[in-house]
């Protein structure tokens, strides 16, 4: 038996806030030998794009993952655009995580609304506890090394893509002193190596099901040669499986990774979830309940749309293989 044959379960489920311009997370459960295997492209991306992300959900269906070298892993806690009062808050939730990623340059608003933000969470996490930022790209060169330089008062672990360009990346690096994290340069990227070729980054953030699995992605690790954050796709708990695996199999991992993420789902695929604690993540599969994959399951409609990209998805992994 392979994937082909096993079970196929279509999800959507209502997220607690709005994210990427959706407010539901849907996919795919592919049941197969290895385990269960997640599917979840989001709707911009094209088939042949979301390609990779079947090859991934087929790994763990079929062929299972690595093994490990750690059996937990830490991660982060995530900011969003958020007021002060409310980053404060989310920084000493229940998680228990040491570093904290905070998005910065929301395009509604403006430095300052950056810098009382990114000052909460140091003030919440401690002088021990490490800060990171994300802008996603949309920084100008100019923007980024003033708003880097300023923010870095509250003593930044790293900044993720502040500008959207490997060669913006590479000239942003060269004059902050505060480490460049690559995540859209490198997961949407035709030449992922390029980073590495321009001096572009310090530090990559590798997503499983967007570059092909768990084992195409410690390929990449190998090639790129600098260390690795590893974070989600906001999956459930089935897909943020395969983050850990891929992170407890690094060589070196020092730096905590972004999947505790399933807090942004309002339900999940089983009873016992990828929900950190004291700050990890342990290694180790996860297998659906029948149950709560019920609870949700999308309608008709969307269902019908998801097998039919799937269909699609295979059609281009079996012309590759064929
Ligand atoms: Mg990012």
């Amino acid at each position: 038996m392979s994937a082909d044959d096993a079970t196929v379960d279509v999800f959507s489920i209502p997220m607690n806030v709005r994210f990427r311009g959706i407010d539901h997370r849907e996919g795919v459960l592919l049941g197969g030998p290895g385990g269960c295997g997640e599917f979840s492209p989001f709707w911009d991306y094209d088939v042949a794009e979301s390609t990779a992300w079947l090859a991934a959900a087929l790994e763990a269906a079929d062929r299972g993952f690595p093994e490990p070298v750690r059996e937990v892993v830490p991660v982060n806690c995530t900011v969003p655009a958020v007021d002060p009062d409310r980053a404060r808050a989310i920084v000493t939730g229940p998680h228990g995580c040491r570093t904290a990623k905070v998005k910065v340059a929301e395009p509604a608003q403006t430095l300052d609304d950056d810098v009382a933000r990114v000052a909460a969470v140091r003030d919440a996490i401690g002088p021990e506890g490490r800060v990171r930022i994300d802008a996603n790209g949309t920084w100008t060169v100019h923007e980024a090394i003033d708003a880097i330089k300023e923010l870095d008062a509250f003593e930044l672990e790293y900044v993720e893509q502040p500008v959207a360009t490997v060669g913006e990346l590479a000239d942003v690096r060269r004059r902050v002193d505060v480490p460049v994290a690559a995540d859209e340069s490198i997961r949407r990227a035709d030449d992922p190596l390029r980073v590495k070729r321009l001096g572009a980054a310090d530090i990559a953030v590798l997503k499983v099901q967007p570059l092909g699995g768990v084992h195409a992605c410690l390929r990449l690790a190998e090639q790129l040669g600098m260390p690795v954050v590893v974070s989600s796709a906001l999956e459930t708990s089935v897909g943020i499986a395969a983050g850990v695996a891929l992170a407890a199999a690094l060589p070196e991992l020092p730096y905590a990774c972004g999947l505790a993420t399933t807090s942004m789902l309002t339900a999940d695929v089983t009873a016992d979830p990828m929900t950190p604690v004291a700050g990890m993540l342990s290694a180790r599969r996860v297998q659906p309940d029948p149950a709560l994959v019920d609870g949700v399951r999308a309608d008709e409609e969307t269902t019908r749309r998801w097998h039919e990209r799937l269909a699609g998805c295979r059609r281009v992994l079996e012309g590759r293989s064929g």
